[in-house]
């Protein structure tokens, strides 16, 4: 049937059956037609990848209930006064995923489409990164339905703070911990951190990572995510015998992620080819100066208007020719109406799932080397640990330092997927959900089921 593909994938959350009634076959991996809808819907895209790993790894029938589905899923419906005296009931989620491996860890979106199936999926995202990079934190996520474009900054502040004061019994230190993510920053982090300390009667700085430097945050945060990027591309090329000078680079989206990954990347000689956003893409077949393309939009707000660079067409981008695809903005961008046609060699996935499962086989078949979001864009809360860590000492390292040994993590899980994926015979993908997946099994058995 057109626009439906098959693929692997389990029962949806809504139809989660109870869980005593569950048989053990229901756990099994089933073969179904589905529909761009469903390919596109991020908490099935999870589930999928998480039930086939889990079969792969063989993973007992009673430990793949407890990790498919969140630890707790809380919903905020919050009133906030507006600039024009009105009041505006906003509504937010914050997902904790799994805290077996220490306190949940995660990002705050803000964005008109930001649903429970999203926040879900990106939270049991974070539970596999951070066994991934092997550091002992579990998974959350939150996200805040509104449209940071159309709030101002005294909005967006009394928004963030109502959101914290809701969530005040589930957040901390030792509970679960939020960072920046899409259309939240530094401040929102300041804010959070703030009203998280006024409700407590005393600063507590750790209860929030990704804070601004002189206030708890961690030198190197802020590049971090795109750090890391660069170094499993540099592991990628590594592995593949290419070299930095020789290769050509498109990076999709340009805020904190992209800009810093092209940046770094075209500071080590890469030749950043191609820069897209929601809005516009430029195209250098000679190569972009990205630190003065970080001036431009630092100073206009966008990318386009960019003297070094054609405008391009930003839907053909992602297709466009070159050694390594970077996305590096939001999901399902790479799907059965695009992946056939992508032209890279290697797929660097700075984003939190770019690419769907159905992309997935398709990539496979044109045997492009694929380094999945839970591997690449977890240069970021690597370093909000670091940050957590420092906070909890009272001592701040040099960026140097934080640098040092989130590269020495970056490296290490980047040969780690690789070897998995060779010794298990399975794509990088599969072999860093089965690394993962495998180290929260063991970690939830080990603490057993409390009753
Ligand atoms: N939002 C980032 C991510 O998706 C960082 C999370 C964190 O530092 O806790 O990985």
């Amino acid at each position: 049937m057109a626009g439906e593909h098959l693929v692997p994938h389990g029962p949806a959350l809504a139809a989660r059956p109870e869980p005593a009634k569950k048989k053990e076959s229901d756990m099994a991996v089933t073969t179904a037609p589905i529909s761009l809808e469903q390919e596109t819907n991020p908490w099935e895209a999870q589930a999928a990848r998480f039930d086939l790993a889990a079969k792969t790894l063989n993973l007992d029938a009673g430990i793949w209930k407890v990790l498919r589905y969140p630890q707790r899923e809380i919903i905020v419906h919050i009133p906030v006064s507006m600039d024009d005296g009105s009041i505006e009931v906003f509504t937010g989620y914050r997902v904790q995923h799994s805290t077996a491996r220490g306190p949940g860890k995660g990002g705050i979106r803000y964005a008109p489409e930001v649903s429970l199936d999203e926040v879900r999926a990106l939270a049991s995202w974070m539970t596999w990164k951070c066994a991934v990079v092997n550091i002992p934190f579990g998974g959350a996520k939150g996200g805040v339905i509104c449209d940071p474009r159309h709030l101002s900054q005294g909005e967006l502040e009394r928004i963030t703070r109502r959101y914290t004061a809701s969530l005040i019994e589930f957040i901390g230190p030792e509970k679960d911990v939020p960072a920046p993510d899409m259309n939240t920053n530094e401040q929102t982090m300041a804010w959070i951190m703030d009203t998280y300390s006024m409700h407590m009667g005393q600063t507590i700085t750790s209860v929030v990572t990704g804070k601004p430097v002189n206030i708890g945050g961690s030198r190197g945060r802020r590049e971090a995510t795109g750090r890391g990027v660069s170094v499993v591309t540099d592991q990628a090329l590594k592995h593949l015998n290419m070299s930095p000078e020789s290769t050509t680079v498109i990076v999709q989206g340009f805020g904190n992620v992209g800009s810093h990954s092209a940046n770094l990347l075209w500071e080590k000689g890469y030749k950043i080819i191609g820069v897209g956003e929601y809005d516009g893409a430029l195209y250098n077949a000679n190569g972009i100066d990205i630190s003065e393309l970080m001036e431009h939009k630092a100073r206009t707000g966008a990318i386009h208007g960019f003297a070094g660079a054609d405008a391009f067409d930003k839907d053909e981008l992602l297709t466009a020719k070159c050694d390594v695809l970077i996305p590096a903005a939001t999901e399902n961008v790479i799907t059965s109406l695009n992946a056939e046609r992508l032209q890279c060699r290697i797929l660097v996935e700075g984003a939190n799932g770019p690419t769907t499962m159905v992309a997935d086989g398709i990539l496979a078949e044109k045997n492009i080397f694929v380094v999945p979001d839970i591997l690449a864009n977890a240069g970021g809360v690597t370093t909000s640990y670091f940050e957590w860590v420092q906070d909890r000492m009272g001592y701040f390292w040099t960026e140097t330092e934080v640098n040092q040994r989130l590269e020495r993590i970056m490296v290490d899980s980047f040969n780690d997927v690789v070897q998995y994926a060779v010794n298990h015979n399975v794509d990088n993908r599969i072999a860093a959900y089965m690394l993962a997946i495998d180290r929260v099994a063991y970690t939830t058995k080990q603490r057993g089921i409390y009753a």
